[in-house]
C-alpha cells in the first residue's frame, strides 16, 4: 500500500474474506451464513463489503434499518435482506425494495399485515423476533397463540424464519444464562412450529455465539464483528484480521516550551520542553473527546504517541518528543497490529463503538 497522504480508512477486501471463510469452517455445510451489515458495514462500507461478501455466495444480509436496505438494492445486491428494526413509516419502501422485515411486537405485526395487504402482497416474507433473555426487542414465548391466531387469518404474510438473539455470547461467565436462552429459544420454536404447521428457519447466534455456541447455529447464524476482524476474545481475534486500517499524516510539527499549554482549554500544559504533532483528523471523523488528555495514542513509525490536550473537531495534536518524525510522515491510529479494540480498550469502550464512530467524511480506500 502507498503510504497515506491524508486521512482515509483502508479496507482490507482479502481480509474480509479470510474472516468470512474462517467462520464459515466452524459451521455444517448446510447452515445459512448472513452477514450482518448494518452502520455502514460497521464503519467500512456497507455497498462495498456487501457486494464482495454477494460474490463469496453469503446466503443473507441484515441491516437494521429500512434506508439501509435500500441503499445495498440500490448498489444491486439481490440476495434477501433482513431489516432488523424497521419503522412502520418506512413499510412502503420496504416492499418496494423486497425487504424483509423483523416483526417484534403485535403493534408491528399488524402495521405491518396491514401496510403488505394494501400493498396486495401476498405471503410476503417476515421474520418474527423472540425474547429469550436480553430484553431489548421480540415477542415474548407466551405470545405464540396470538401470532398463530393472527397467522391464519391472513394469506398477506408468511414467515420465513423465527430468530432470537443472545445476550451475553461473548462472556463465559454467563454460559448458564445464554444456555438457558438456547433452551427457551428450541421450546419456542418448538410451540411455533406446532401451531403453524410449518417449519420455518430458525437462527439465534451472532459472532460470538458461532464461536461459543457450536450447538445454537440451528439454520442460520448472523455474523456482523466477525466478518470485519474481531472475536471478542484474544484466543478469537488470533484467526481473524482486523480489516480496516485508519491512517492520517502530519500536518505539522511545534516545539513547545515548558510552562506553554497545547489546544482548546489550555488542557495539556507542559511541565518540560515538547515536541507535538498536529494530525488532520478529529472528533468528526470519529476519534471522540475521550480519547484526548492522554487516553488515547497513535503510532508513528512503531512508536506510541500519546494525544494530548483536547480532541478538537477536525484535528489531535499528540507527543513526538521521542520520535524521529516529519511533517507529512505517515501515522497510523490503528490497524492490523494496533488494532481499533486496542485503542477502544484506553476508555473503556469496544472495538464495535470505535469502529461504527468513523465518520463518512473519512475517504474509504479499498485494497483487493
Ligand atoms: C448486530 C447484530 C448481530 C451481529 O452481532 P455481532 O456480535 O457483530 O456478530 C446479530 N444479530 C442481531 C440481532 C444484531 O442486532
Amino acid at each position: 500500500m502507498p503510504k497515506a497522504q491524508e486521512t482515509v480508512l483502508e479496507i482490507d477486501l482479502k481480509a474480509l474474506e479470510h474472516n468470512y471463510l474462517h467462520l464459515k469452517s466452524k459451521l455444517q455445510p448446510n447452515t445459512k451464513f448472513l452477514a450482518v451489515v448494518k452502520a455502514f458495514a460497521y464503519g467500512s462500507d456497507a455497498c462495498e463489503i456487501a457486494k464482495h461478501l454477494q460474490n463469496l455466495q453469503v446466503d443473507y444480509f441484515a441491516v437494521a434499518y429500512i434506508n439501509e436496505g435500500v441503499a445495498l438494492r440500490q448498489a444491486g445486491i439481490t440476495k434477501p435482506i433482513l431489516v432488523l428494526h424497521p419503522q412502520a413509516v418506512n413499510f412502503k419502501s420496504l416492499i418496494e425494495h423486497c425487504l424483509e422485515p423483523s416483526l417484534y411486537n403485535a403493534k408491528i405485526l399488524k402495521e405491518f399485515i396491514s401496510v403488505a395487504f394494501d400493498e396486495k402482497q401476498n405471503e410476503y416474507p417476515v421474520h418474527i423476533k423472540f425474547n429469550t433473555g436480553l430484553n431489548r426487542l421480540g415477542f415474548w414465548q407466551s405470545d405464540v397463540d396470538f401470532i398463530e391466531k393472527i397467522l391464519s387469518s391472513t394469506k398477506t404474510i408468511k414467515v420465513k424464519s423465527l430468530f432470537s438473539h443472545l445476550a451475553a455470547s461473548e462472556d463465559l461467565n454467563e454460559s448458564k444464562f445464554t444456555l438457558n436462552q438456547i433452551v427457551n429459544f428450541k421450546s419456542i420454536a418448538e410451540n411455533f412450529e406446532k401451531a403453524l404447521g410449518y417449519k420455518p428457519m430458525l437462527h439465534m447466534c451472532n459472532t460470538s455465539g458461532i464461536l461459543n455456541y457450536p450447538d445454537a447455529h440451528f439454520n442460520m447464524v448472523r455474523s456482523g464483528i466477525g466478518l470485519y476482524g474481531f472475536g471478542n476474545s484474544e484466543k478469537e481475534n488470533k484467526y481473524l484480521k482486523p480489516i480496516a486500517s485508519l491512517k492520517t499524516i502530519i500536518s505539522q510539527i511545534h516545539h513547545i516550551e515548558k510552562g506553554e499549554s497545547v489546544g482548546y482549554n489550555r488542557a495539556f500544559k507542559s511541565d518540560s520542553f515538547l515536541k507535538t504533532a498536529t494530525l488532520p483528523i478529529g472528533h468528526a471523523d470519529g476519534i471522540g473527546r475521550q480519547y484526548g488528555n492522554g487516553k488515547g495514542f497513535v503510532t508513528i513509525h512503531g512508536q506510541k504517541a500519546p494525544i494530548i490536550g483536547n480532541v478538537c473537531m477536525d484535528m489531535i495534536m499528540v507527543n513526538i518528543t521521542d520520535i524521529e518524525c516529519y511533517e507529512g510522515d505517515e501515522v497510523i491510529i490503528f490497524d492490523k497490529n494496533t488494532t481499533a479494540e486496542n485503542l477502544a480498550e484506553t476508555t473503556n469502550t469496544i472495538s464495535y463503538e470505535l469502529i461504527t464512530d468513523i465518520s463518512q467524511r473519512v475517504k474509504r480506500i479499498f485494497v483487493k
